[in-house]
């Protein structure tokens, strides 16, 4: 038996409450607008710390929450699908969380990051830039990534926030801005 098997329980009685009939039509956009971003660590999942139900949010999430290039990617692709299958919108707005007591703040040990990347071949350098060391800073940095990226629809907004493990809340960092438009951050 693998750890997923009791589960299975839990989805055939989410099955039986027929929440998944309510989903969005294409482009399958969340029914609050919403493309959150946020790391990998199961303390901080979007369900629970913004009460997330079925289909209100895409929900991405990388270790730290940083914005790879496989986000962007991803990022790009679902505001082009706005762009050409309802160009009227409604457009959706992208946010990234980082948090306190990051697990990708392991990487600041060099001996660990060393071996990673002696392990898997990633680059030693672009590994050293990936720790949430303060993550207001991160998530700016992220933010300002995104808005720089000419892949993504200008139409869409990103803004930035930090989550603290020790309060269970969020604090915004960053406030909504356009791709090619002010990097307002504050
Ligand atoms: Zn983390």
């Amino acid at each position: 038996m693998s750890n997923i098997t009791p589960l299975l329980e839990r989805n055939k009685a989410f099955a039986a409450t027929g929440t998944w009939r309510n989903a969005p039509r294409l482009p399958f956009l969340p029914f609050k607008g919403l493309y959150v971003i946020t790391c990998i660590d199961p303390r901080t999942d979007p369900a629970e710390f913004l009460g997330l139900q079925f289909a209100e949010a895409i929900v991405a999430r990388t270790v730290g929450g940083r914005v790879t290039d496989a986000v962007i990617q991803d990022l790009s692709y679902i505001g082009y699908l706005v762009e050409t299958k309802a160009p009227d919108g409604p457009y959706f707005e992208a946010v990234v969380i980082h948090h306190t007591d990051c697990g990708s703040r392991l990487l600041e040990d060099p001996a660990l990051r060393h071996g990673f990347a002696q392990r898997s071949g990633y680059d030693e350098d672009m590994l050293a830039l990936l720790p949430a060391t303060v993550p207001a800073e991160t998530v700016r940095s992220d933010v300002r990534k995104i808005l720089a990226a000419p892949q993504i629809s200008s139409r869409i907004t990103v803004s930035g926030m930090v989550y603290d493990t020790a309060t269970g809340l969020l604090e915004t960092v960053a406030e909504p801005a356009h791709p090619v438009a002010d990097l307002c951050l504050v």
